[in-house]
């Protein structure tokens, strides 16, 4: 059975001493985990090994970081290498968030080249995508998320697709406090799931996790993950509230 996964994505957001004290009240919580359920925190990179030293003793919650960069080294000022992540123990990694195809240009060409870097260090990567509110309003969100997936993963063979975690974020859902009814998540994760199909074959595509992101809250996490192809979230603004993640957390199927 593939995972169900809370994810968080703190983004450039808490000082360390407010990231520590959010991970521990989140790791002290009553949390309803088991090995079928994952919680990854997305945390800035000067914090990945403190809060992954915090984690230590919960096999169920891991850290990850929040970008990579494409290339192996070298002369690349500012950036950080998968090889770098790896070698402080990180397995996880988002790739692709929208504020990062937004602000820093990312195209689906450098994620296919992001992707490649993480499977080639051990890197697992949370691969994000989604459409823009223009999109959506044309009716036309499947084909461009299609090609989202056909543009950065097809080249990847269907054992690097395996498990793979991919999560779907309407970007007029993030941070908006609009969110996605669990009815649109599920239309269109469907549709994910079935391009997956279409190119590895089902039991690929019934092994990846795909996430809804897009203002998910505790009020709204459980009937959106109870939808037969949401297999989590990953949570931006919520997840910087212990009480809220712990709920979300435990809205996971
Ligand atoms: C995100 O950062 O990926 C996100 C979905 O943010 P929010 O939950 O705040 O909409």
């Amino acid at each position: 059975m593939r995972k169900q996964i809370a994810a968080a994505n703190w983004k450039m957001n808490l000082t360390l001493e407010q990231g520590k004290a959010l991970t521990e009240e989140i790791a002290q919580a009553d949390l309803d985990l088991n090995d079928n359920r994952l919680v990854i925190l997305g945390v800035p990179f000067p914090y990945l090994v403190t809060i992954k030293e915090l984690l230590t003793g919960q096999p169920n919650m891991v850290v990850a970081a929040q970008n990579c960069y494409s290339k192996k080294s070298g002369a690349f000022t500012g950036e950080v290498s998968a090889t770098m992540l790896t070698s402080i123990g990180i397995q996880y990694v988002i790739i692709g968030h929208s504020e990062r195809r937004e602000y820093f240009n990312e195209t689906n060409d450098m994620l296919a080249e992001k992707v490649n870097i993480c499977f080639e260090n051990g890197l697992k990567p949370i691969f994000c995508c989604g459409e823009a509110l223009e999109i959506r309003e044309a009716g036309t969100q499947n084909s461009f998320v299609e090609n989202q997936l056909k543009e950065s993963l097809f080249h990847l063979s269907a054992e690097q697709l395996t498990g793979f975690i991919i999560a779907y974020e309407p970007i007029w859902a993030i941070g908006t406090g609009k969110t996605a009814t669990s009815a649109q998540a599920q239309e269109i994760q469907v549709h994910i799931r079935a391009v997956m199909a279409a190119q590895y074959g089902a039991e690929v595509a019934e092994s990846i996790s795909i996430l809804y992101g897009g203002s998910v809250k505790a009020a709204n996490a459980k009937e959106i993950f109870g939808q037969p192809d949401v297999d989590g979230g990953l949570v931006g603004g919520a997840s910087l509230i212990a009480d809220e993640f712990v709920l979300i957390i435990n809205g996971l199927k």
